[in-house]
């Protein structure tokens, strides 16, 4: 009676094009990481810290205060972990915390948050991070942490800066913290049309990569909220306005050594594929269920573009 010993199915990685810009993945939850692995991308375009804060339904300052400074690093630590294991040594970008006041409301403690008329143009991503630097303190020694475990493969985003000035800070928060800036991966999400214009002097300040954040770039270049109804019909990633800033953001960047990427949802989009492609960007990140179709449309784009150049 001899029986077969039952082998563990584990979700195979598809077969890839071979592509000169990489293409990865938007990981939204810990999670999914394992489904966000097995397309075969080159690493994680953005995971976000605050869902790993949010899903314990307390603001930072009140799960602080209920279970301490090492649960909150600890809390953080886990959640990037999982993901960073799951892609090692594929790269993993987390990004710092970016909710509005208006998220943090509904959660315990949210009676704390300052009452904001508009919280898209309020206190939110680095913006807040930089006033409460007793809290952010945390997040940068998580991220320590993580070097320390011999997760190189973690780069830190900082989302919602708008000049070098917000970059340096920044900058200078992390060396607090003990992690040195010229050994690991680090930069910024391009989201306003302030950074698109000011990205030189970023450069200058030493980031390795810029980060397109489409969403709110669309958002704030077109002066359209991107969460009301009424003018949702206006809300369009492609518009030529925003593809210009992307345009000039990707030819800066090129001239400084500084890699270019997308992490907001246009990165899923063909005609935004097709864009950054054309321009020249070094990675897109796209939702797990897009990445197949996405590296098959910059396969087609880089292909075209090798046979135009040769004609
Ligand atoms: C973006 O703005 O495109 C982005 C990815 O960040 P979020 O959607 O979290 O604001
Ligand atoms: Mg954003």
């Amino acid at each position: 009676d001899e029986t077969e010993p039952v082998e563990e199915v584990r979700p195979q990685a598809p077969v890839k094009p071979m592509t000169a810009t990489e293409v990865k993945v938007n990981v939204s939850i810990p999670e999914a990481a394992e489904r966000a692995a097995a397309t075969g991308a080159d690493g994680v375009g953005l995971l976000r810290i605050e869902h790993m804060i949010l899903s314990t339904n307390k603001t930072p300052e009140r799960y602080i205060e209920d279970h301490g400074e090492d649960a909150y690093i600890e809390e953080i630590v886990d959640g990037v972990r999982g993901v960073a294991d799951e892609f090692y040594p594929r790269p993993v970008r987390v990004r710092t915390l970016d909710a509005p006041t208006d998220e943090f409301r509904q959660l315990e403690g949210g009676e704390n948050e300052p009452e904001e008329h508009n919280p898209m143009l309020g206190y939110r991503g680095i913006r807040r991070s930089l006033d409460t630097p007793d809290v952010f303190k945390h997040e940068l020694e998580a991220f320590r942490q993580l070097f320390e475990m011999g997760y190189d493969n973690v780069e830190i985003m900082f989302p919602l800066v708008n000049d070098a000035e917000d970059v340096l800070r920044a900058k200078g928060l992390m060396e607090e913290a003990g992690i040195d800036p010229e050994k690991r991966s680090w930069g910024v999400m391009i989201e306003t049309p302030a950074a698109a214009l000011g990205v030189e002097k970023m450069a200058e300040a030493g980031i390795d990569f810029a980060s397109f954040g489409t969403n709110d770039l669309t958002q704030y270049t077109l002066a359209v909220d991107r969460n009301n109804g009424n003018v949702a019909d206006r809300f369009d990633e492609l518009h030529p306005a925003v593809l210009d800033l992307i345009s000039q953001t990707i030819e800066t960047c090129r001239d400084h050594d500084v890699n270019t990427s997308i992490c907001g949802q246009a990165g899923s989009k063909p005609r935004m594929v097709k864009h950054l492609v054309n321009e020249g960007a070094t990675s897109i990140s796209a939702n797990i269920d897009a990445v197949r179709d996405v590296q098959h449309e910059v396969k087609r784009v880089e292909q075209k573009l090798l046979l135009d150049s040769v004609r």
